[in-house]
């Protein structure tokens, strides 16, 4: 989306500063739009796809920058933005593999860890049982989770380097399936020469020696420079292990809480049938959210006076 038209559209906000203050683009202001129903049709389906794509055309659809100039910072910070103000609370997407071991007996049933104490791998074996990663993938909405932004300090990027913006990153989730790149993606964003990553790797290749992918790589691997991080309390839904996981960058994808086709459906249904008004895809998402939630909250506590007034009658006769 472009300036002019986002200035006459009276649904767009001045976002404010940028963790980078817009020193790296040309334009020195951005306006943003919350999220709409659309957009939340497109949110959900990157959800499904797994991809990027989805979530930056919609951060595309509601700003008034071209999103792919953005620094992965900067993107972070809008997201958040969205966030904030696309929902009626902000819960963060937590999406965590849980690394926590576990202790199984010889037919596979959870035994208590503290067995294990003491005991060698051998002797584990030998008794059949075994110890195992859990590795259960939870995606789930944590409310109780923090976000901290941290703002672009002066610093000198070494020569040859740029900070990785967001239009790399279908480039960079294409290319992981190709063992050529998987391992070297997230240091190859960095260099600064070349439009998309396959230049830049031949750039890379044409100078002979590793310093400057070396480099690259040491900015890829150390603390983040601009951007947001959030501390997140979790808990696995499989083996029950807490923990708390601090400054952990978040997943672009699966950044927005996600609904799925369906449940929007229902949603608009609802609305429409039991308030007899028509929802437009236009509606901005916080404001249907909200409508929504009241309507069930409604709705429960009104079944629950019911199921009051019915126990009642019961006794009274
Ligand atoms: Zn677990």
């Amino acid at each position: 989306m472009d300036w002019e038209t986002a200035i006459h559209d009276t649904r767009f906000r001045d976002i404010g500063d940028l963790p980078t203050g817009f020193r790296l683009y040309s334009f020195k202001e951005l306006m943003i739009r919350p999220f709409s129903l659309n957009e939340l049709y497109i949110v959900g389906a990157g959800h499904r796809a797994d991809s990027i794509r989805h979530v930056i055309r919609a951060a595309e659809i509601v700003t008034s920058c071209d999103v792919n100039q953005l620094t992965d910072g900067d993107f972070a910070y809008v997201l958040a933005w969205l966030r904030i103000n696309s929902y009626p609370e902000s819960p963060i997407n937590a999406v965590w593999q849980c690394k926590s071991k576990s202790l199984l007996d010889h037919k596979r049933r959870p035994l208590n860890m503290s067995k294990a104490a003491g005991k060698s791998f051998a002797e584990i074996d030998r008794l059949g049982w075994t110890l195992k990663e859990c590795g259960h993938e939870n995606v789930y909405l944590a409310h109780n989770a923090s976000m901290d932004i941290t703002v672009l300090e002066d610093f000198d990027l070494p020569e040859g380097l740029s900070f990785p913006t967001v239009s790399t990153l279908v480039e960079a989730e294409d290319l992981m399936e190709e063992p050529e790149f998987t391992h070297i993606l997230d240091a190859l964003r960095w260099i600064k020469e070349g439009k998309t990553l396959r230049d830049k790797y031949e750039y890379v290749k044409s100078l002979g020696n590793l310093e400057l992918f070396n480099k690259a790589k040491e900015m890829a691997n150390g603390r983040i420079t601009h951007g947001i991080t959030e501390t997140v309390p979790i808990e696995c839904m499989m083996c029950s292990t807490k923990q708390t996981v601090f400054d952990k960058v978040p997943s672009f994808i699966k950044f927005f809480a996600a609904y799925t086709e369906t449940s929007l459906y229902n949603i608009q249904y609802n609305l429409t049938t039991a308030f007899n008004i028509f929802i437009e895809d236009t509606m901005p998402s916080q404001k249907l959210l909200y409508m929504h939630s009241s309507y069930v909250k409604d709705l429960n506590e009104k079944k629950e006076r019911d199921a009051l007034k019915a126990a009642t009658r019961r006794k009274g006769r």
